[in-house]
């Protein structure tokens, strides 16, 4: 049976286990698809955050909802790539997290996505918290319990 210092560790908060936003690969809600798309390609990620020139979370841009973006009835429209601006793309069905949150808050976001987009009280973006990070934590915990 594991056991767990169950209520110090929910309670832990998530600032100092977010990856900083100057290391997150992000793109702006007025660049191009194509642009999104080389850095999703080279960034090996297949999902980043949108931010607006001051740093404010806009949304999600995925390789998926571009391909579907471009997709006619007959063929991939590539030449869509450089007219359609991530904007008219991106998702704003995301949750974004407290950078004051905890690992509870966290916990219960990241079942459903991946990794969470931290902001600001002023709704900055200050970086994300991936569900990778999160499992580490609870390894560790799990294994020095
Ligand atoms: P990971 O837990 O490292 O596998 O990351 C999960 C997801 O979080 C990736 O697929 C990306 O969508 C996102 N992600 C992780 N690190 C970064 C980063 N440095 N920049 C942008 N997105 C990231």
């Amino acid at each position: 049976m594991i056991s767990l210092s169950g209520k110090e560790f929910l309670e832990t908060n998530i600032k100092e286990f977010i990856i900083p936003s100057e290391k997150v690969a992000h793109v702006q809600a007025g660049n191009s698809l194509e642009h999104a798309l080389l850095l999703l390609t080279k960034s090996g990620y297949s999902a980043i955050p949108v931010l607006d020139p001051k740093y404010r979370f806009q949304g999600l841009i995925s390789s998926s909802l571009i391909t579907d973006a471009v997709l006619g009835l007959e063929r991939f429209e590539f030449e869509k790539l450089e007219t359609m601006r991530v904007e008219e793309v991106m998702t704003k069905d995301f949750p974004t997290i407290s950078i004051h949150a905890d690992f509870k808050k966290a916990i219960e976001l990241l079942i459903d996505h991946p990794f969470l987009c931290v902001v600001s009280d002023e709704d900055y973006f200050e970086g994300i918290m991936t569900r990778r990070v999160m499992l580490k934590q609870l390894r560790k915990n799990i294994y020095h319990s």
